[in-house]
């Protein structure tokens, strides 16, 4: 019958990986169900828990998932971790296809003394910790000092510094936590700087983000010259987005402002930097041997060029006062069971387009296919590939439909077994809905709901 013959698959994570990978397989086979779960209650991944709260226009893609949501060929399952709630190997047996899309849930480590020191923290718990992610809602980060400092250059260490140092008019508007604006608030924080270990030519934020930045109300940048000096002529034949970006920020250190700006800088009570060609050797404890009071780091000069060119130490060391360090020099994917090959050093699933290396059926794609780098849109046309090889195998009978797969009511019945209750999409839509409803009150776009029980209770699990 066609029933048998219509493919049950399924994808692990609903951040864009997993809902591009599922919108593609729906648009070009007519019969696939898509069947999509998720670790948390609640979907949409790094777009809800990652993306800045002054970003809302990045989080429209979520009126494009919601659609694919609504397919009566998709279901969302969330509220169920796989590795733990139900293993790979169930799931191979349940699908004709797995797709792994579970994104990179760690960070990486410094490796240096007196990182686990009070007021040290990663951006990914600090970003987690603004933004309501369950897990680090009780991070409670320590703002009582005035200068922080912010260990890498890219866009998350961007979306950080701004989040601290944002006027609270802006932020209030956001859907930033209730709890997070409440401590930013009170934060004595005045000025935040961006450390990188190797130079201005080898920064990793784009242009728009550095824009926003040298924009930013009450606030006023501090470049030193002597970084930026000739770097102008060094970029003439760069390609054009590192040209671009390397221009503004010369223009931005070198030129005289214009009338306006120079208002707003002279009038600013908060400040931001990038300091260059510094790499973190010791957090320094203050005298209670607890809090971290400052940051060693070692100078370094660059051997080659451009984006290759590799930072090293010069054996001259700086100390540097300051009590909040977050450090923001990447996420990192873990292995989700033993039984999926997993390059440790990449961090990455080994792949090959999409194909899990040396198991038929097993796809990934995003974050844990690539590593931890790219805008959405990358992540989007990673995920289209992989749904492309799905497609493929499916046509060349790689994958066999006559092996008749039950899929979501195989599930159903592990899941039950293990006494574990998956939230639906329309569950939610409740939730949803009841967020908005509370940030309307305050005149926020919404007021995300922090608490896991909190959030089932509502849907009446
Ligand atoms: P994720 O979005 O992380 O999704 C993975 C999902 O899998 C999560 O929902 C997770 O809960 C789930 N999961 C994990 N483990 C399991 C498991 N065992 N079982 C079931 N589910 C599981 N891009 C932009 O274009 N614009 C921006 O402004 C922007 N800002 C960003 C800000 C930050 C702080 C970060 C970190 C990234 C930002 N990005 C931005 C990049 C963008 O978020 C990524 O490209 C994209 O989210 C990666 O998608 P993904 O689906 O691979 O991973």
């Amino acid at each position: 019958s066609t029933a048998a013959l219509a493919p049950q698959i399924c994808v692990v994570g609903s951040g864009p990986a997993g809902f591009y990978t599922a919108q593609h397989l729906l648009k070009h086979h007519k019969l696939a169900q898509v069947d999509i779960y998720e670790k948390l209650p609640v979907p949409f991944g790094l777009v809800r828990f990652g993306v800045a709260p002054d970003h809302p226009e990045v989080k429209n893609v979520i009126n494009t998932f919601t659609q694919t949501a609504h397919s009566n060929r998709c279901a969302y399952y969330g509220n169920v971790t796989v590795g733990k709630d139900v293993l790979v190997k169930e799931l191979k047996q349940a699908y004709h296809a797995v797709v792994l899309s579970y994104g990179a849930e760690d960070n990486r480590v410094l490796g240096i003394p007196g990182e686990n020191l009070s007021g040290v923290y990663s951006a990914r718990a600090f970003v987690g910790w603004y933004n309501g992610l369950p897990e680090n809602r009780d991070l409670k980060p320590d703002l009582n000092s005035e200068t922080a400092v912010v260990l890498g250059q890219g866009n998350v260490a961007l979306d950080v510094a701004r989040v601290l140092l944002s006027p609270l008019d802006m932020l209030r508007k956001t859907d930033i936590t209730e709890g997070s604006l409440a401590a930013i608030a009170g934060s004595k924080l005045k000025r935040v700087w961006l450390v990188g270990r190797r130079g201005p030519l080898q920064v990793a934020f784009t242009i728009k983000e550095l824009r926003e930045m040298i924009n930013l109300p009450g606030t006023r940048p501090l470049l030193d010259p002597a970084d930026f000096t000739g770097l102008g002529d060094v970029v003439k034949d760069v390609p054009r987005p590192r040209r671009r970006l390397t221009e503004l920020m010369v223009k931005s250190a070198l030129e005289k402002p214009g009338e306006k700006e120079a208002a707003r800088w002279a009038s600013a009570t908060k400040e931001w930097g990038l300091k260059f060609q510094r790499s973190p050797l010791e957090v320094l404890p203050a005298a209670d041997g607890k809090r971290a009071r400052g940051i060693r780091m070692a100078i370094t000069s660059l051997e080659g060029s451009g984006e290759s060119a590799r930072a090293v130490p010069t054996g001259e060391v700086e100390e540097f006062e300051c009590g909040l360090i977050l450090s923001s020099i990447g996420y990192r994917s873990r292995p989700i069971d033993s039984s999926v090959p997993f390059d440790s050093k990449l961090g990455i699933i080994s792949n090959s387009v999409g194909r899990v290396q040396g198991a038929t059926g097993l796809y990934c794609s995003g974050w844990v296919k690539r590593g931890p780098t790219g805008v959405i849109v990358t992540t989007m046309n990673d995920s289209f590939d992989t749904a492309q090889s799905v497609l493929e195998d499916l046509q060349s009978g790689l994958l066999n439909l006559s092996d008749s797969k039950e899929g979501f009511e195989c599930v159903r019945s592990i899941l039950h077994s293990r006494g574990v209750q998956p939230v639906t999409f329309s569950d939610w839509e409740k939730i949803d809905a009841a967020e908005v409803a509370r940030g309307r009150l305050v005149g926020k776009p919404r007021e995300k709901i922090v608490d896991f029980q909190e959030m089932l209770q509502l849907i009446g699990h």
